[in-house]
C-alpha cells in the first residue's frame, strides 16, 4: 500500500501501470518531480523505475527514491557519457550492488549512434562487460540501453552467458533482434516512439511480438509521446503509449497493461 493507493485504483480502471524507465531525478524535474509523481499516479502509474546515468548522480536518484513512494532505483553508468566516469565508479557501483536497495542495474549498454572511434567502442565495451558481472554476481536484471548496436549488444550477452534478463530499454531494431534478446530472458520496453506514424518499423515489431515480451516505459523526459511533442514527456503520459500500443495490436487496453505490468512486476522482481 502507498499513499497515492486510492487515486491509482480510481482512475486507473484499467490496472495499475509501471513506467519502467523514468528519469525522475533529473534537473527537469527538480521543481515539480512531487507533483508529477502525484500526476502520475493519479493517470494510473504506481510504480517508476529510475534508471542512473552517472556515479554524481546517484545519491539524487536513491533520495527521490526514498521520498516519493513506488519509485524504485537502479544504478549504473550510461554509455554515452564515458567522459563522466572515473576510474572507481565500477567498484563504487559494485559495492553500492551489494549493499542492496536497487531493483536492476542500468541504463548500461552499447551506444555506436555517432560512429565512436575504435578506442571509444573498446571503452563502453569493457564498461559494459564489467557492469553485466557485477549484475550477473547480484542476481539482479540490466536496463539496456543499445543504438546501432543491438548485434554487439546480443553478442556480448551471449558470450557472457547472461541469464538474469533485464530490459531493453527504447527499442528501435528490427524483429528479428527483438526475438535474440527475448530467446535469451530480455523483454522490450515499449515507449512514445510508437506514438508516432512515421516509426512504422518499431510499431509493426511491438504489434508483431508476444504480449508477455513487452513492458511499457516513457524514458521521460525525453521521447514525449505525439500529442505532447513540444513538452516535457512526464510519466503521467504513459496511458496514451499503453493506448496506442492496444490499438496497434488491437487487443484491449485492460490486458495490454494488466499483462505488461505483471511482466514488469516478475523480472524486476517487485513486492
Ligand atoms: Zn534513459
Amino acid at each position: 500500500m502507498n499513499r497515492f493507493g486510492s487515486s491509482c485504483r480510481e482512475s486507473a480502471a484499467l490496472a495499475e501501470l509501471i513506467d519502467t524507465h523514468c528519469h525522475l531525478d533529473v534537473a527537469e524535474f527538480v521543481d515539480d518531480y512531487h507533483l508529477v509523481r502525484q500526476r502520475a499516479a493519479a493517470a494510473g502509474v504506481c510504480e517508476l523505475i529510475l534508471p542512473a546515468v552517472d556515479r554524481a548522480g546517484w545519491p539524487r536518484l536513491l533520495e527521490v527514491c526514498r521520498l516519493e513512494s513506488g519509485c524504485r532505483p537502479a544504478l549504473g553508468l550510461h554509455p554515452l557519457y564515458l567522459q563522466r566516469h572515473g576510474p572507481g565508479d565500477v567498484e563504487e557501483l559494485s559495492r553500492r550492488i551489494e549493499a542492496g536497495e536497487v531493483v536492476a542495474v542500468g541504463e548500461i549498454g552499447l551506444d555506436f549512434w555517432e560512429q565512436p572511434s575504435e578506442t571509444l567502442r573498446r571503452r563502453q565495451l569493457e564498461l559494459f562487460e564489467a557492469q553485466l558481472r557485477i549484475a550477473r554476481q547480484a542476481s539482479l536484471p540490466v536496463l539496456i540501453h543499445a543504438r546501432k548496436a543491438h548485434d554487439q549488444v546480443l553478442a556480448v550477452l551471449r558470450r557472457l552467458r547472461f541469464g538474469r534478463g533485464g530490459i531493453v530499454h527504447a527499442f528501435s531494431g528490427s524483429r528479428q533482434q527483438a526475438q535474440c534478446y527475448i530467446d535469451l530472458g530480455f523483454v522490450i520496453g515499449v515507449g512514445g516512439t510508437i506514438t508516432y506514424q512515421r516509426a512504422n518499423r518499431v510499431r509493426g515489431v511491438v504489434a508483431d511480438l508476444p504480449l508477455s515480451a513487452l513492458v511499457l516505459e516513457t524514458d521521460a523526459p525525453d521521447i514525449p509521446p505525439a500529442h505532447h511533442r513540444h513538452e516535457r514527456n512526464s510519466p503521467e503520459f504513459l496511458p496514451e503509449i499503453l493506448h496506442c500500443l492496444a490499438r496497434l495490436r488491437d487487443q484491449e487496453p485492460r490486458l495490454v497493461a494488466a499483462t505488461t505490468s505483471r511482466t514488469a512486476r516478475t523480472l524486476l522482481r517487485l513486492t
